[in-house]
C-alpha cells in the first residue's frame, strides 16, 4: 500500500509533482489507464501551482478531482452516499435530510467530514467579522434590524475606525475581513473605496462585503476597487415565501445579483435560514440544487431564531440537527466550498454537549469570529444572541487555535478563496 495523503497543501494547492501523483495513485484505487491519463497532464516545471492561477476547467483540476472521487468512492459506503457525492437529485437529498435512521446519519456525518478533509485540508479558515452599522431601510420579518424595531438603538462605527479594526486584526493573524451592515445607505460607494483602499495599502487580507443589495454598476466598481467577496443570502429558493417575508423586494433581483457577482469576479457566498415559518424541507432541497447551480464559493446555512421585535415573533427556532445535515449534504455536493460554522447554529447548539470543533467534522471548514467592538456587538442584534467575546484579543485567537488544535484542525493562514 502507498502512503495515504492528501492531495492539497495549505491551502488549495495542488501537489502537481509527478512523484506525488504516482504516490497517489499507489495510495488510491484508481485504474492503471486513469493514472496515466492523470499523468499526462501534469506539466513539468513548478512543483506547486494554484488552481486559482489556472484557466477555469483546466486538465489538472479535472484530473485531480478524479483522483479524489476515486480516493472518496469506495466500498465503504452505502450507494445513497455515493450518489449524493456524484450526481446528487432532489431525491436522494431529501432522502438524508429526512431519515431517522441513526446509522444513516452518522454515516452522512462522517462522509461529509472525509470529504471536507481531502478536498479543503484539515483547515480553518477565520473571516473576522466588524458589523458596522445595523442601521437598515429594509423590513425583513425575520431580523431584529429590521426598521420598524425602534427599540433598538442604532450605531455606525465611522470608517476611519473599521479601518483600524480590520488592520488590527490582520496584523493579529486574521487573513479575511468580512464588513457586515444593515443595508445602510449612509456610506458612500466612495466610503467602501476609502475603506477597502486604506486596508488593502497596509495588510494582506481578503475583504469581503456583506452590505446588502447594489446596483450592478455599484457591484463592478467595488470589485474594480479590491473587493475580493460578496455575501448575499438568498435565504430561500421559494420566490412567494421570500416576497412574503421580504416586503419591497424582488428574489429575481436577488438571484441575479449572485450571478453577476459571479461574473464580475467576486468569490460569491450566499445561504438560507433552516426552519423558517412556512419553509418545507422539499424547498430546503431545492435550495442546495440552487447552491450547486450558482457554484457559490461559500454558504451558510443557520437555523431560524425568531425576534421579539419582528413579525415572527414567538415562531418555533429551526433545528439545530436538520441545518447539521444541511451543512454535511453542502459539503458532499459542493466538494470545496467555503462552509461556516454559522454563529445561529453555535447559538442554539451552546447548552448541548456538541463539541465546539464537532461541525468541522461535519462539513464546515470556516469560523466567522466578531470583532465589532464589545459595546456594539449586543446592538447587532438580528436574532438573540447573548455570544460576545472580542475576537481581537490575542487570548481568543489563543485559545482558538489551542482547541483546533487538539483535534487535528489548524487555522489556515492563506487568504482561503475556493478553487473553482
Ligand atoms: S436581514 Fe438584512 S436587509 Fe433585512 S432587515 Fe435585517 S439587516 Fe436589513
Amino acid at each position: 500500500m502507498g502512503k495515504k495523503m492528501s492531495i492539497y497543501d495549505e491551502d488549495n494547492t495542488v501537489r502537481t509533482s509527478k512523484s506525488e501523483v504516482n504516490l497517489e495513485v499507489a495510495s488510491g484505487d484508481i485504474s492503471n489507464a486513469n493514472a496515466k491519463n492523470c499523468a499526462q497532464f501534469f506539466p513539468p516545471g513548478p512543483q506547486s501551482l494554484r488552481p486559482t492561477e489556472l484557466p477555469a476547467g483546466h486538465a489538472i483540476e479535472k484530473c485531480t478531482s478524479r483522483l479524489i472521487v476515486s480516493k472518496l468512492v469506495n466500498k465503504r459506503i452505502s450507494k445513497k452516499l455515493k450518489d449524493l457525492y456524484l450526481k446528487p437529485t432532489k431525491e436522494n437529498i431529501l432522502f438524508f435530510l429526512t431519515t431517522e435512521d441513526k446509522g444513516i446519519i452518522k454515516e452522512l456525518y462522517s462522509f461529509a467530514g472525509k470529504v471536507r478533509e481531502e478536498h479543503t485540508g484539515n483547515f480553518v479558515h477565520l473571516r473576522g467579522l466588524i458589523e458596522f452599522s445595523n442601521y437598515c431601510f429594509r423590513s425583513c420579518h425575520y431580523c431584529g434590524l429590521n426598521k420598524e424595531n425602534k427599540k433598538v438603538p442604532r450605531f455606525r462605527i465611522p470608517k476611519e475606525t473599521i479601518v483600524e479594526i480590520a488592520i488590527e486584526a490582520a496584523n493579529n493573524g486574521y487573513k479575511t475581513i468580512v464588513l457586515q451592515s444593515g443595508e445602510d445607505t449612509f456610506y458612500s460607494i466612495e466610503d467602501y473605496i476609502y475603506i477597502i483602499k486604506s486596508i488593502k495599502s497596509k495588510v494582506d487580507v481578503a475583504i469581503t462585503l456583506a452590505i446588502g443589495e447594489k446596483t450592478f454598476e455599484e457591484y463592478k466598481i467595488l470589485k474594480e476597487n479590491g473587493a475580493d467577496r460578496y455575501l448575499l443570502k438568498h435565504e430561500t429558493s421559494n420566490a412567494d415565501l421570500y416576497h412574503k417575508l421580504n416586503p419591497g423586494m424582488s428574489h429575481k433581483y436577488r438571484i441575479d445579483s449572485l450571478k453577476e457577482l459571479k461574473r464580475l469576479g467576486f468569490q460569491v457566498g450566499s445561504g438560507i435560514m433552516i426552519g423558517l415559518p412556512g419553509q418545507t424541507v422539499e424547498s430546503i432541497a431545492d435550495d442546495i440544487l440552487l447552491f450547486k447551480e450558482l457554484d457559490l464559493d461559500m454558504i451558510g446555512c443557520g437555523p431560524f431564531i425568531s425576534h421579539e421585535e419582528t413579525p415572527l415573533a414567538g415562531s418555533p427556532s429551526g433545528n439545530p440537527e436538520l441545518a447539521f445535515r444541511v451543512l454535511a449534504i453542502n459539503r458532499i455536493i459542493t466538494k470545496n466550498t467555503n462552509l461556516p460554522f454559522t454563529t445561529a447554529l453555535s447559538v442554539l447548539t451552546k447548552e448541548q454537549k456538541t463539541s465546539f470543533t464537532d461541525p468541522f467534522f461535519k462539513g464546515a471548514n470556516v469560523l466567522m469570529p466578531k470583532l465589532t467592538p464589545l459595546k456594539y456587538q449586543k446592538l447587532y442584534d438580528i436574532y438573540p444572541n447573548d455570544n460576545r467575546y472580542d475576537g481581537n484579543s490575542k487570548e481568543f485567537i489563543k485559545d482558538m487555535n489551542k482547541t483546533l488544535s487538539v483535534k487535528g484542525l489548524k487555522t489556515s493562514t492563506s487568504l482561503g478563496n475556493r478553487n473553482r
